[in-house]
This record gives structure tokens, C-alpha cells and sequence, in this order.
């Protein structure tokens, strides 16, 4: 006799521009939805104490779908949008059995923006997973298989930045203690607690740091096969002194000193390209350098036509080269399994450990 069991497995995927698109209008859909009914809901219980079930909201939602204002309501996966006045008949299960608080509003900032797709709204062969409204499967990585014969019952899709949160808190935090020490008599005790205080900020900020970069680097590491840097520490420290760019520089060296030993933990392999290597200037189409680009230029056009953004251009060039390397063995490091070595799984991973650490 079989017995079904179901559990919950968490994998991030990279959407296209398109599937981006279609899943940022679907997350506003489910949260304009869950508002508007739960709004009627309260003013139902609050006014004249009547309950409002799933069936009357379900009805409300066709109705809402039919009206200019909310037409475009119909032009992502229904499914989603069902599920959302579904967890709110569950939300309000509970507060009537008093197991809860009142649900609350689903707000763009504070909440988590996600959607849950059912059995019909996603097809799943081979190993591909396909949502409704999309015409190609999402790039998932499978970072732990799933179990064997496991078929998925439900998808639910939710979106987190990849940047960390506190950084213009800590910001602010910083200028301010920094103003009052300047502010302070020298040698006076209030100077000294002024000066205590800003290393305190300074320590929060440093450990904030080594936790986001302890996070980035244990993904980069465990969902790609080969990871690609480049190697820009002195050059740059060199060219420009600036404090901000002294900070994102002693980050880029932690993250690498991390990247290097989980890369030997995992049994990664780790290709870090030569700093004079042009990858900004080089047009990753048609193979022209540039002569030169300033550091505020963020995108570009090449003769060729090709239109750059500067990061993902340069992140792109650093992973072919770092693949050629790895492909010729030219001694820069062994290499281990190439069956293993995706093309595509890599990139976006380099994309984002080029782009997103000068912004640290
Ligand atoms: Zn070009």
C-alpha cells in the first residue's frame, strides 16, 4: 500500500526578463486581491457581523474582473489569485476561532510578495517545471534532487532581494555618530562615549557584512559547478580612494578568501581571472576593446551595435574566459567534471558576484 506524504523542498531559480515581468503583475494581482476581499470581509464582520465566506469572495473576484478599473486582474494565472482568498478564508478560520489576530493588510514594502500555484497551473516533465502564462520552464537549481518519483502538488513562488536590507539604516547610523564625535571637546569623557559609540556602529556594520557575504558566498558555491571572479583588488585601490570604494574593496577580498575555502569544501572549482583582463571594455558580441571607460558610464553602445550594460557585459566576458581556462587546463586551476560545468548556470551567478558587490 503507498502512502502519500507531502513535504516542502526550497530552490531558487533566475527568471528570464519576461518571467520576471509576468511574476512581479502576478504578485501585485495576488496582494491587490487578498486586500480587496479582505476589506470586505472586515466591513462585513464589523458592520453588521456577517461572515463572508470563500464562495462569496470567489464570486466577488469574477465580478471584479469584469470592470474596467480591475480588468487586468484576468490577464495573469487565475489559479494564483485563489489561492490567495484561500489562505484568507484560512486566516479568517483562525481569528474567528480565536487561534489568531485579524488579518492583516498585505503591504508592497513590509510583506513577503509570493504566489501559490496549484496543480493546474504548472506542468512538470522531465525535470522542468513550467508555470501557467509562461512559455518557457523556469531555470531552477536543484541545489539537494528531489526525492525519487516525487512529482510536485504545489508551487508557491515568493521573491527576496539578493542585496542586504540594513545597509542605508546602518548609513545613516554612521553619519550621525560620526557628527556627534565631531562635535564633542577633545579629551573631554562625553568625546570618549561619542567615539565608543561609532565603534559599536562600525562593528555592526562589519559583522552585518560578513553574514550577508557568509549567505552569498554558500549559495554562489553550492548551485554552480565552476564560479568564476575576477581579481580586482589592488588595481582599483590604486586608481581610486574614495572610502566607499575602500569598503567594497576589503569586502571583495573577504568574499574571495570565502568563495576560495567553500570552493575547496564542496569540491568546486574556482577560476579567478587576471585583473588586466579589459572585461568592461570588451564587447562581448563582436570582440572589439574599447580604448577606454570611465567609471560612471553604466551603459554602453559598441560599433557593432550591441547595447551593454556595463556589469552584466563585463560579468559575461569573465565567465567565457574563465571557462576557456578551464576547458585548455592551461594551469590556472585543475579541471574536474566539465559534464557538470553549465554555461548558463554559472553566468548569472558571475553576474551577480560582479555586479553585486561594488554596491556593498
Ligand atoms: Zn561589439
Amino acid at each position: 500500500m503507498a502512502r502519500q506524504v507531502r513535504r516542502a523542498f526550497k530552490y531558487r531559480f533566475y527568471p528570464t526578463v519576461e518571467q520576471a515581468a509576468e511574476l512581479s503583475r502576478t504578485f501585485g494581482c495576488v496582494r491587490l486581491v487578498y486586500n480587496k476581499a479582505l476589506e470586505e470581509r472586515t466591513r462585513a464582520w464589523c458592520g453588521e457581523q456577517r461572515r463572508i465566506s470563500y464562495v462569496e469572495s470567489s464570486a466577488a473576484l469574477t465580478h471584479w474582473k469584469k470592470t474596467p478599473e480591475l480588468a487586468f486582474l484576468a490577464e495573469v494565472s487565475c489559479v494564483p489569485l485563489q489561492q490567495a482568498l484561500r489562505h484568507l478564508q484560512t486566516a479568517f478560520s483562525n481569528f474567528f476561532a480565536k487561534r489568531a489576530a485579524h488579518p492583516r493588510f498585505k503591504s508592497r514594502k513590509r510583506s513577503r510578495a509570493s504566489a501559490e500555484y496549484t496543480r493546474s497551473a504548472f506542468t512538470w516533465r522531465d525535470g522542468h517545471l513550467t508555470l501557467a502564462k509562461m512559455a518557457e520552464p523556469l531555470d531552477v537549481r536543484w541545489s539537494r534532487p528531489l526525492p525519487e518519483g516525487a512529482e510536485p502538488s504545489t508551487v508557491t513562488v515568493s521573491r527576496d532581494s539578493a542585496n542586504p536590507r540594513h545597509e542605508r539604516r546602518d548609513r545613516a547610523r554612521l553619519a550621525r555618530a560620526q557628527r556627534e564625535l565631531s562635535r564633542k571637546a577633545p579629551g573631554s569623557a562625553n568625546r570618549d562615549k561619542a567615539r565608543r559609540r561609532l565603534a559599536r556602529v562600525h562593528a555592526r556594520i562589519a559583522d552585518r557584512r560578513r553574514d550577508f557575504l557568509h549567505k552569498l558566498s554558500t549559495r554562489l558555491v553550492r548551485e554552480n559547478q565552476t564560479v568564476v571572479i575576477e581579481d580586482l583588488t589592488v588595481g582599483n585601490l590604486l586608481k581610486n580612494r574614495t572610502l566607499a570604494r575602500a569598503i567594497s574593496d576589503a569586502a571583495w577580498r573577504e568574499l574571495r578568501t570565502m568563495l576560495e575555502y567553500k570552493c575547496a569544501w564542496y569540491g568546486r572549482d574556482l577560476v579567478v581571472i587576471d585583473r588586466w583582463f579589459p572585461s568592461s571594455k570588451l564587447c562581448g558580441a563582436c570582440g572589439t576593446v574599447r580604448a577606454e571607460l570611465p567609471l560612471d558610464v553604466r551603459e554602453w553602445t559598441c560599433g557593432c551595435g550591441s547595447l551593454h550594460d556595463r556589469d552584466v557585459n563585463a560579468a559575461r566576458n569573465i565567465l567565457t574566459a574563465g571557462l576557456a581556462v578551464t576547458a585548455c587546463g592551461d594551469g590556472v586551476r585543475p579541471q574536474r567534471d566539465t559534464s557538470r560545468t553549465g554555461r548558463s548556470s554559472a553566468k548569472q551567478e558571475t553576474q551577480r558576484a560582479t555586479a553585486g558587490i561594488p554596491c556593498l
